[in-house]
């Protein structure tokens, strides 16, 4: 060995050992509620140094973004858990063609702040925007933009494999790779850039009406569906009873804002947070809640796209996660079952006692790219935000969740895989039938399952 590769190997050894922060650390997803106990987090702030990590480990392999999905997905017991929010980077963007590349560890809000000068949006997020972009991409996520899955503005991603090499991918190179990686939870390949397509920040006024479930669905059909006006949309059913819809639909205006402000300040949720615990959780104040919000939201409101875009998830997190934690649930139902598939729901709900929060309604339309997807077909996508007790087993959890999973798998529509493992294995392969399509991309790219996690070992491992 030449005295140079000697002192080469020596640095990159310790670079490596800074990068590794924690031993034998417990990894909490942000419920609480499924603790995995890793061999290290690697924390690496390069590309080589991601590189050389994914080289040099015969341990399992996860990655972790911002942390915000709920049933061990970016952990495997005993693995190495590569915490990818130092690769950070906004690495081009190109303000004409509306597109930007950025490395995976990148938030929303970081976007935001950088393109909100030029005048342009994201497309497609979640909405909340403290989430990782590497996180986003291996869920596929969707908000309440009516253009569906993040994936259809996705042009190209760079992925770092298991053999250390980097390839780019898309829809016209490594073409199984791309439509296998996005909505992949990470278990091709390390996400290292993303090259995605904005678009214009503009003004959006906000429009809302009450209305009963089936007067809802002739509304959504009449008035939203493929309606290019529309920039954002969605319900919010008030529990206990599920009769009621708030709709809340914001569309393209001329009009001036109403709130100047271009962004919202991540720390002015205090009200938010308050109203949360009341009028959310407590059964009695419900009821409340459906006369109050009603009322509130039907203020007239004009503001910047990317005001809209901005709130953070601190609006939403409870003063505290314990003796009780709040989950989130995804189904989606296609657009003709809405109506009977929330009569089941309700029913499951009744039975267990179980306390929604809150159950929201969005347009999810069909996306049929990703080799996982969730929306093969046009879909009412409903999120509901429980509250549960903590325990290990979460027993009765499953119970009820299995039973709502059946009801929706029965109308011919699919759950969201980014929350608590709770489904049974048939009903995942029931829910995701080309799981055989993916697992063969995985043989060809990772024959050796290095990237793995809680999900890949629940569902995916025989
Ligand atoms: C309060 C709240 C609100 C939410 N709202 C929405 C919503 O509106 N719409 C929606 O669709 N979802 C929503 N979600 C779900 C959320 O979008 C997912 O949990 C998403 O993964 C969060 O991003 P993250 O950065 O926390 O990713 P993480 O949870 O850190 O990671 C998610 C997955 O991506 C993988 N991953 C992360 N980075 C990389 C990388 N660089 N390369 C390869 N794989 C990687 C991880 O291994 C893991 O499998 C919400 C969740 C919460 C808690």
């Amino acid at each position: 060995m030449t005295r140079i590769t000697y002192i080469y190997n020596f640095l990159m050894l310790l670079v490596l050992h800074n990068a590794i922060t924690l031993c034998h650390e417990t990894i909490y997803d942000v419920s609480r509620l499924s603790p995995v106990t890793v061999e290290q987090v690697v924390t690496p702030s390069s590309v080589s140094e991601l590189q050389s990590i994914i080289k040099s480990t015969k341990k399992p392999i996860s990655f972790a973004g911002g942390r915000f999905s709920q049933g061990g997905q970016i952990a495997c017991p005993n693995g190495i858990v590569i915490d990818t929010t130092k690769l950070n980077a906004i690495v081009s963007c190109n303000i004409d063609q509306k597109i930007i590349t950025v490395q995976p560890g990148t938030r929303w809000s970081q976007i935001q702040e950088y393109i909100d000068p030029y005048n342009l949006s994201v497309h497609v997020m979640q909405s909340y925007n403290n989430f990782t972009v590497g996180g986003s991409l291996s869920v596929n996520v969707h908000g309440r933009d009516p253009k569906g899955s993040l994936i259809k503005t996705v042009e190209s991603i760079k992925i770092l494999l298991a053999d250390g090499s980097i390839v780019q991918a898309s829809r016209e190179q490594h073409t199984d790779l791309f439509y296998a990686a996005l909505g992949g939870y990470g278990l091709l390949g390390a996400i290292v850039e993303v090259t995605l397509k904005l678009t214009d920040n503009i003004n959006i006024e906000r429009y809302t009406h009450s209305m009963s479930i089936s007067e809802y669905v002739s509304y959504f059909f009449t008035q939203i569906y493929n309606n290019e006006q529309v920039i954002f949309h969605n319900a919010n059913v008030y529990p206990n009873e599920f009769k009621k819809v708030s709709v809340i639909t914001w569309y393209k205006t001329e009009n001036n804002v109403t709130i100047s402000q271009r962004l919202q300040q991540p720390d002015f949720y205090i009200k938010e947070m308050i109203a949360e615990q009341l009028l959310r959780r407590i059964s009695p104040f419900k009821h409340i809640r459906s006369l109050l919000e009603p009322k509130k939201i039907s203020k007239k409101l004009v503001t910047y796209r990317n005001y809209e875009m901005s709130y953070s998830t601190k609006s939403l997190e409870p003063i505290m996660r314990w003796p009780s934690t709040s989950i989130l649930q995804e189904y989606f139902v296609p657009l003709h079952a809405l109506e009977h598939f929330l009569q089941q729901y309700k029913t499951i709900i009744q039975k267990y006692n179980v306390n929604v929060l809150n159950l929201s309604i969005r347009y999810v339309p069909q996306e049929t790219e990703s080799i996982l997807n969730y929306a093969p077909q046009d879909s009412f996508a409903l999120v509901a935000y429980i509250n549960v007790f903590r325990s290990t087993e979460q027993y009765i959890e499953k119970k009820w969740t299995r039973d709502i999973i059946n009801a929706v798998l029965s109308v011919g529509g699919t759950y969201y895989l980014p929350y608590h493992l709770y489904a049974t294995k048939q009903q995942f392969q029931h829910a995701y039938p080309k799981l055989q399509e993916f697992l063969n991309i995985k043989q060809k790219y990772d024959p050796n399952n290095t990237f793995t996690n809680s999900l890949h070992q629940k569902y995916m491992v025989p």
